[in-house]
């Protein structure tokens, strides 16, 4: 894939007129005054008929689950690629699908698209791929429709980079099948609004060193006993993704709430498989917020005159409009390429995923950085937008693991194959 098609520039369009015309105009309130993401979020799903099609989805999955439950046969699913190896245009559209509001959303307001992925792509995606079955039917479809709201909680105010080694809260037998959970965590978007919690903590196992000890996950509900979520946290940016801290104090948790219902169910690997996930999404975001900076900056360059000519007649000017270009270039590119893998039914590796990122962040927030450079003043006001873009921008430079942190998992990854 080097170029999207008509059918997927008709849908680019049809959501860039749903963002410009409900989200643009509410913009103010969600990134500063409070307004919770979600009403306008589902409003996007259920134009685009992607909650139907989320639901239809979740149906055929569960339905082929209990049949293999039962012990039936169930039918093999259809090749996404064609006869010759190719993948198959209706399995490209699809994955464009998924990409196409990424993008077109980051264009105005990059945190919805941090809300509903933490959600219904993290949450949802965790429950559905390492749930058991009556998980999956009590939680499954109502998360990947954000009916419900959902957060997945890993980062502690000691453990962030460091999320296994450092981690503190802690799950304890208690002796009759279930657990006691304790224990805080932080910077948890969607935190403060939650319905659905996955909760991941270490297993109190005594006698097996602390950091040996084995990583479990949890699925709450928001109102549990001994469980509070904080009001949310004011930002640099994104404010349109609610970010905030669970305090759990003495949880009770059943064994059915324990992920997979299995203390191997979700544990190191599972939430590493999520890492993956939520690093691919950033190109997307990114692809974004540089067109939409590099859309302003040419306009802005073409009239915006000193010295008696408009500011884009002047050389240094001139190469940071083509930086700009070439990271979308790149970027697009990137996102082509994570599009006919998903298409192909494949998944990036961990360290092809940090690096997607790790690039993706930087461009975004080189870009974004050097379009507020291009406005002059005008563009350290808010009024301009483009100082929101940078804002958003780096974001994606800190969460889903920092860049840094991207670049010793490319590393340890290329020294690995070496
Ligand atoms: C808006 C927002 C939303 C978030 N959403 C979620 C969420 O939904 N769920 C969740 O669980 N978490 C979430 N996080 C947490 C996020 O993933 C962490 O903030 C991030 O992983 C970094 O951890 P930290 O903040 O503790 O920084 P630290 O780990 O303390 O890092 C501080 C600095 O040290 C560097 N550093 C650390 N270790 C190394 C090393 N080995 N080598 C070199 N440099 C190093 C880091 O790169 C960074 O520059 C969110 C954070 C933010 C800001």
């Amino acid at each position: 894939m080097f170029a999207w098609t008509e059918q997927q520039l008709m849908i680019q369009g049809m959501i860039r007129d749903f963002v410009e015309k409900e989200i643009v105009p509410l913009i103010d309130d969600l990134e500063y005054n409070g307004l919770p993401p979600y009403d306008i979020l589902r409003k996007l799903l259920k134009t685009f008929g992607m909650d139907e099609l989320a639901g239809t989805r979740f149906d055929k999955q569960i339905e082929k689950e209990e049949a293999i439950a039962r012990g039936e046969e169930v039918e093999k699913p259809t090749p996404k690629t064609t006869d010759d190896g190719a993948v198959s245009a209706e399995a490209l559209d699809a994955a464009a699908m998924g990409m196409i509001p990424i993008i077109e959303i980051s264009r105005h307001c990059q945190g919805l698209i941090t809300a509903m992925g933490v959600s219904v792509g993290l949450t949802g995606g965790a429950v559905m791929s390492k749930g058991s079955l009556a998980q999956k039917k009590k939680y499954g479809r109502e998360l990947l429709t954000l009916e419900k709201v959902g957060a997945w909680a890993i980062t502690e105010p000691s453990s962030g980079s460091d999320a296994f080694g450092a981690m503190k809260s802690t799950a304890r037998r208690d002796g009759e099948g279930g657990y006691i959970l304790n224990g805080s965590k932080t910077f948890i978007t969607n935190g403060p609004f939650a319905d659905v919690i996955v909760f991941i903590c270490r297993l109190d196992e005594p006698g097996v060193e602390p950091r040996d000890r084995k990583i479990v996950s949890f699925i709450l509900d928001s109102g549990m006993q001994g469980l509070e979520q904080s009001a949310a946290f004011k930002k640099m940016g994104i404010g349109s993704s609610p970010t905030g801290e669970l305090f759990l104090s003495d949880v009770k948790a059943g064994p059915e709430r324990l992920m997979g219902e299995s203390e191997d169910g979700y544990g190191r690997s599972g939430a590493k498989s999520t890492f993956s996930l939520e690093r691919s999404g950033v190109a997307a975001m990114a692809l974004g917020l540089v067109q939409r900076s590099l859309e302003l900056s040419l306009e802005y360059a073409k009239t915006r005159v000193q010295f008696d000519q408009p500011i884009g007649n002047y050389q240094l000017i001139q190469l940071k409009l083509a930086k700009m270009e070439v990271a979308r270039l790149n970027l697009e590119n990137l996102v082509f390429r994570y599009i006919e893998t998903r298409a192909a039914d494949k998944d990036l590796t961990l360290a092809e995923a940090s690096a997607m990122k790790l690039y993706a962040a930087q461009a975004a927030m080189e870009v974004t950085t050097e379009a507020v450079q291009i406005f002059g003043g005008a563009g350290y006001m808010r009024e301009m937008r483009v100082e929101q873009l940078m804002r958003d921008a780096k974001i994606l430079q800190i969460y889903a693991g920092t860049d840094e942190m991207q670049i010793v998992a490319i590393a340890k990854d290329s020294l690995g194959r070496a």
